[in-house]
């Protein structure tokens, strides 16, 4: 019964010196979020003791009634916060939410149309040492060279020349909306399932503020960390005609035991993303995310070879194009270290660096929102970040205002 302090001052010490590390620097990567205090207890429950094999109801274990009470709300609640039919919330990530609906739905063999990694897809939608990649016969969509948007024409020829049987809509690096009713439209002519995976702009949708896929896909994915604020992990929502095929992809297809600690932690964060707080945080998120674009946009950024993809933003997140800037991504990526802002380097469209180096940043406004931004204040953090990225740039000062930040908005005050 020892505490972790007691029992492992090592591991005990690399978590306090983490929690200092998200209290004090400015989390900006795209998919991270700052989980309320109420799920991290949920996660560390009891409930991590226990083997609950197969859905509420219907377990290959005894003792399951209260993990059961338990998944089932979280189920509950997901089907209502996105209208869906169906919901799976075993998935122990994103990537594993993928794999299955996947399987469900697919042979290995069959042929899949998803974007690009490199134009903002995700690995599991067809990069080639993916699973995704090796199980299945990959075609890709791109962006437009000139618009940097998802070229539709393309995924339209690309559709009617390969007939996949899976169409894959959405990313990981996109700064704009999908068209869903248009993907669907182009699933339905050549016969395709389409899913769609909504693990960044999950909790915009949730909050209303971007156009839901719901009922658009057959299968929708999502991770539970990113915008939609919960514990690390995934879902699948699908219509009531797949549910059997889903839940049987997820156990006994893909995964042994829930995690039903984690399941407890996704319904309370389920239960927050419902609410107006929610809504309000997510809307910051969007208000800062376009304050940032505009900042990065201004003459004095420009004139250092820094731009905006796209010109802009819709969702929580920027792309940096830094191609016609001295720094590559991963300078600039130190750069904003150095002072206290962590990002990621991201390849851009047909980035002329190598993939560990590129010519872009990700940069998301999530966990600041969180974390109780404010617009004034992402207006100082824009300009913090548009004074790192210039070759003059004075760390120490910046530093300071990042710390000043920092202070302001307190983080995780009672741990
Ligand atoms: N899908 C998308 C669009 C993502 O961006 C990510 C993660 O970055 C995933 C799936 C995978 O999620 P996880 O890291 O939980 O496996």
């Amino acid at each position: 019964n020892s505490s972790l302090h007691e029992l492992d001052p090592d591991v005990a010490a690399a978590v306090d010196a983490e929690l200092h590390r998200q209290q004090s620097t400015l989390e900006m990567i795209a998919s991270e979020n700052f989980a309320p205090v109420a799920v991290m207890e949920a996660q560390g429950s009891v409930l991590t003791n226990k083997y609950a094999e197969g859905y509420p109801g219907r377990r290959y274990y005894g003792g399951c009634e209260h993990v059961d009470v338990v998944e089932q709300i979280a189920i509950d609640r997901i089907k209502a916060l996105f209208g869906a039919e169906h919901a799976n919330v075993q998935p122990h990530s994103g990537a594993q939410a993928n794999a299955a609906a996947m399987f469900a739905l697919l042979n290995p063999g069959d042929t899949i149309l998803g974007l690009n990694l490199a134009h903002g897809g995700h690995l599991t939608h067809g990069m080639k040492i993916n699973f995704s990649g090796k199980l299945y016969n990959v075609v890709a969509y791109h962006v437009d060279e000139k618009t940097n948007l998802v070229d539709m024409e393309e995924v339209e020829r690309l559709a009617k020349e390969h007939r996949p049987k899976l169409i894959v809509a959405g990313w990981s690096a996109y700064p704009r909306q999908l068209d869903f009713a248009a993907f669907r439209r182009i699933a339905d002519e050549v016969g395709a399932y389409l899913m769609v995976d909504m693990a960044h702009f999950a909790g915009l949708v949730a909050a209303g503020l971007h156009p839901s896929p719901v009922p658009h896909a057959h299968v929708v994915t999502t991770t539970t960390h990113k915008t939609l604020g919960g514990p690390r992990g995934g879902v699948i929502l699908s219509t009531a005609e797949l549910a059997k095929k889903i839940n049987s992809a997820v156990f006994p297809g893909q995964q042994g035991g829930p995690l039903e600690h984690v399941i407890a932690a996704k319904a309370v964060s389920f239960k927050v993303a419902a609410s107006e707080e929610f809504k309000e945080r997510q809307q910051r998120t969007l208000e800062g995310a376009k304050l940032l674009a505009e900042r990065l946009m201004q003459a004095d950024v420009t004139e250092v070879g820094v731009s905006v993809l796209s010109g802009g933003t819709d969702v929580h997140l920027v792309l940096v194009d830094l191609r016609n800037s001295q720094l590559d991504g991963q300078q600039a990526e130190d750069r904003l270290h150095e002072v206290g802002i962590t990002v990621n380097r991201n390849a851009i469209p047909n980035d002329p660096r190598p993939p560990m180096v590129t010519s872009g940043l990700r940069i998301g406004t999530p966990a600041l929102a969180t974390r109780g931004f404010q617009a004034e204040d992402f207006r100082e953090v824009a300009d913090i970040i548009a004074e790192a990225l210039k070759p003059s740039y004075d760390a120490e000062s910046l530093r300071g205002r990042v710390s000043a930040l920092a202070a302001k908005h307190p983080l995780y005050p009672s741990l």
